[in-house]
This record gives C-alpha cells, sequence and structure tokens, in this order.
C-alpha cells in the first residue's frame, strides 16, 4: 500500500526514511529542505551562507531522531544568548541574570515576585502562564513585549497553551538552561539544510508536484492539474492549508480551520564587516517595542565557514507586528538597517555587503488544541495525517518533528501489517478445501 507523503520538508523526509511502507514524496518546490533550506551567497569578499533564521538542531527528548541522523556530521554547541534590556546585554535566560541589573529596586521586586511563583499551577492560557511564571516585573519588562512582536499579535492571552510552550519557557530562576541551552549543527559550509540533504539520500522525491486538491470520498487528489487516487496521505503542509484544499470537506471543520491563528515572518540574512560588538554571540533577544525585531543571531559565531574571514553572516527575525504582506515586510528592511547600526551590531551601511530577504507566510502557529483536537480526528478518521509544525499547528523544533514523524511511520507499519495479516487469514478461511 502506498503512502501519500505531502512535502519534503525534515517531517515529510523524516516519515519517508523510517517507513517500511512504499512511500510517495510529493513536493511542490524544486527544492527539498522546507523551512530547514539553506542558502549561499557569493560576493566580492567571498561565500556568506543563509539559513531561515537560525535552525540549531536540539535534541533532548527524541532518541530515535539520533539514530536517524546516525553518520552526518554534526558539531556540538553551547549556547551564547543574550537579553538586550534598557540598552543592556543580560545573559539568558533573563529570570537568572536580571541581578545584574543596575536598579536595585528592579532587582528587589523581580527577586521577590519570582520567589512567589506557584510551579504547579495550571494555565488557561499564554499570557497568564508567563506572567505566573516570571512575576509581573519581569512580564512587562521583557516577556510581554518579545512574545507580542515575535508572534505578531498584541493580546497574548488569546494564545493557547499547547505542548510545547512549557518546555520552552525556563520557568525557574535556578541555574536551568532551558531547551536550547546546547544544540547540533552540521559541520562546514552545508548550513542547516545539511540535515534534510542527509535524510533525503537514498529516497525518490518527486519535485515541483504541488497537490491542489484532495476529496476524501472518492479517495482522489489533484496533483498538477491531474488525478491520483491515495489510501493514505502523511501531510506536512500548513493544516488551514490542508483543509482549505479538500473540496468536499464537513462545513464545521472548515469554519474551525477559518479561526486557526498564524503569523507571518521575514527573516533578513546580512553578510557584514565584523564589528566588536558580535563577539562570539549566538543570539540575541530584543524586546524593545520600537525595534522592528525580537531576535538577532549570527551563523558565522558557530560555524565560522559561513563567512569570508573578517566578516559576519548574520539573521535578523523582523516582526509581524509592523507588517502584514510581503511587500510592507520588504519596505522596513531601510529601517532594520538603521536601527542594527544603531545598536552597533553593523558598523555602517557600507559594511554590508550582501542581503537576502525571506518571507514566511506561516512562522508561528498559535496553539489552540481545543479546534485543532477535532480537525485531527476528522482527518485520521478518513486516512489523513496532518503532522509536523505547521501540520500539527504547534510550536516545535525539527527534532520533535522528526521524532513525531519516526512514531507515526511505525504506527502505521503496524497497522498495515495487522491488516495484511487480516487478509491473508481470511483469505485462507475462504479458500475451497
Ligand atoms: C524562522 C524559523 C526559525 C526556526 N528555528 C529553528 C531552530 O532553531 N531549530 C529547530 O529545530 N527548528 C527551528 N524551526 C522549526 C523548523 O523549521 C520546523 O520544525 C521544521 O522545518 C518543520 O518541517 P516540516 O517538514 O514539518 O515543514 P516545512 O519545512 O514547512 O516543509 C513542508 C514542505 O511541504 C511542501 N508543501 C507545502 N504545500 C505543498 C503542497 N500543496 N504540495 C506539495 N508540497 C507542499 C513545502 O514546499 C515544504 O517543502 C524554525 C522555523 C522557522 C520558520
Amino acid at each position: 500500500m502506498t503512502i501519500h507523503v505531502i512535502g519534503a520538508g525534515v517531517t515529510g523526509l523524516s516519515f519517508a526514511k523510517a517507513s517500511k511502507d512504499e512511500v510517495n514524496i510529493l513536493e511542490s518546490c524544486e527544492r527539498l529542505g522546507g523551512k530547514a533550506l539553506s542558502y549561499k551567497v557569493e560576493t566580492s569578499v567571498g561565500t556568506f551562507g543563509f539559513d531561515v533564521g537560525g535552525h540549531w538542531f536540539h535534541y533532548q527528548r527524541s532518541p530515535a531522531v539520533l539514530d536517524i541522523l546516525k553518520g552526518l556530521d554534526l558539531k556540538a554547541h553551547t549556547r551564547k544568548a543574550f537579553v538586550y534590556l534598557h540598552e543592556q546585554f543580560f545573559k539568558f535566560p533573563i529570570q537568572q541574570s536580571y541581578i545584574w541589573h543596575p536598579d536595585e529596586k528592579f532587582v528587589g521586586t523581580v527577586k521577590k515576585e519570582l520567589q512567589m511563583v506557584n510551579y504547579d499551577h495550571e494555565y488557561t492560557n499564554y499570557e497568564e502562564m508567563l506572567q505566573q511564571s516570571y512575576g509581573l516585573t519581569l512580564y512587562d519588562s521583557f516577556f510581554k513585549d518579545y512574545n507580542s512582536k515575535m508572534y505578531g499579535i498584541q493580546d497574548l492571552s488569546v494564545i493557547g497553551v499547547g505542548r510545547f510552550e512549557t518546555i520552552r519557557n525556563v520557568r525557574t530562576n535556578r541555574n536551568v538552561t532551558g531547551y536550547n541551552g546546547d544544540f547540533v549543527y552540521p559541520t562546514g559550509d552545508i548550513g542547516a539544510s545539511g540535515i534534510p540533504l542527509f535524510l533525503a539520500d537514498h529516497l525518490r522525491i518527486n519535485y515541483n508536484k504541488k497537490v491542489k486538491s484532495i476529496n476524501i470520498t472518492n479517495k482522489t487528489m489533484n496533483i498538477n492539474n491531474e488525478t491520483e487516487s491515495w489510501d493514505t496521505i502523511v501531510s506536512t503542509m500548513p493544516l488551514n492549508s490542508l483543509i482549505g484544499m479538500i473540496n468536499d470537506v464537513d462545513d464545521h471543520i472548515l469554519a474551525l480551520s477559518k479561526q486557526l491563528k498564524f503569523s507571518k515572518g521575514m527573516i533578513l540574512n546580512l553578510g557584514v564587516k565584523r564589528t566588536q560588538l558580535q563577539g562570539d554571540m549566538s543570539w540575541v533577544y530584543f524586546p524593545d517595542p520600537h525595534l522592528h525585531f525580537y531576535r538577532v543571531g549570527f551563523y558565522s559565531n558557530v560555524e565560522s565557514s559561513l563567512a569570508p574571514l573578517g566578516y559576519c553572516s548574520m539573521y535578523v527575525e523582523c516582526s509581524p507586528l509592523f507588517f502584514s504582506n510581503k511587500e510592507e515586510a520588504l519596505a522596513i528592511v531601510p529601517t532594520i538597517i538603521k536601527e542594527l547600526i544603531e545598536i552597533g551590531f553593523i558598523g555602517h551601511a557600507d559594511e554590508i555587503v550582501t542581503t537576502k530577504a525571506i518571507y514566511l507566510d506561516h512562522n508561528y502557529c498559535l496553539p489552540d488544541t481545543s479546534k485543532t483536537k477535532v480537525i485531527h480526528h476528522y482527518l485520521e478518521s478518513a486516512g489523513i495525517y496532518s503532522i509536523g509544525r505547521y501540520g500539527s499547528w504547534h510550536w516545535s523544533s525539527q527534532h520533535e518533528d522528526m521524532q513525531q514523524a519516526w512514531d507515526l511511520a511505525n504506527k502505521l507499519t503496524l497497522r498495515n501489517l495487522t491488516k495484511t495479516k487480516k487478509m491473508t487469514q481470511q483469505s485462507l478461511v475462504t479458500q475451497p478445501f
């Protein structure tokens, strides 16, 4: 039985690699990798390597992914991350480094509030989780504005608390580093795409195959205007887009999918002359509501071969609070560059060798499990499994998506084996003696 896999990003590729069934990988683009793509830009001073923002590989809770990646040359790194608060750099996470703040009153209040945190508290929404976990002072000075800028939404109480929200937030002032304290990254100048390229080895991918519509009743799909039959689909495209392309979808499910919220994104990659301030930082968080970005990172501080000697390759994650489409996003690039110069991350505009802006239609999916549970149940009963960060509709990283793909591949293989066994037994029983 063939399983149709929509998407050749890390999730679809991991599924295909782990599956014992026959798979047909359909990828709408001419390249594999999805969001884990890398780009090389040749310039007069040498080659710069960029990803789609920081794509550092965390793997702590997913033993199976280490198995899938066995043989890939990955180098281990320790995070050197900072928070830029009140025009000063604090080591990340801020709930541990706030004690270095020059304002004693601020330090005293935060300390008191952190001591009162109740770690057993249950949360109904994201705003409540942040306030209860860090106290109101840290919430007001860092978490509120940073998260609003990242998600592109002012009212954080409309965001649910899903499986990954508490993992992503270090709810303690003790010496715990959090989920991204250590990470691995492909060695050499291949960038983050080293991972999907490795996963794709020995897999046959059908490029330029865009799934345009799906019919559940007839079990057919339209791929580039040709009709194909299907039995099982594993989709990694965004959940709301998937539902939108099912032409006989239930009205209630369609209505639910239209209520799912997500942020758009723009990553501004830059090849620049090194400045002293960049030091060996991995990345920096920016809560300041006036700045048009929420995080800036340095690929070449992690992997030096991603920029020529004396230069740096960096990324800027721009806030969707300031744009709602690609045109508006590109229009804020000059402002972002001005702000980077003001901070000191770029010496002067002349020191920018190259820029590459990447616009994202889907960046963060705002978790809303009361709706996504119903949608996933509906899809699965029709033989469609929607997985990965965008298919599941949660904030996962690559290792979590790969683990999910691995688990599903094993589940479906077992299901298909049981089905085949039952069919064989039935045909033996019905055979005449
Ligand atoms: C800015 C940013 C920073 C991130 N940073 C990190 C990080 O530091 N560490 C980390 O581990 N993770 C990070 N992630 C998350 C990581 O990118 C995702 O977890 C992972 O790439 C999701 O892979 P995926 O295969 O599920 O989806 P995608 O990568 O989106 O792949 C889906 C694929 O489906 C294809 N497709 C879509 N529609 C169709 C269609 N109709 N027909 C056929 N094909 C279709 C697309 O072309 C694409 O190739 C980051 C993500 C972003 C956006």
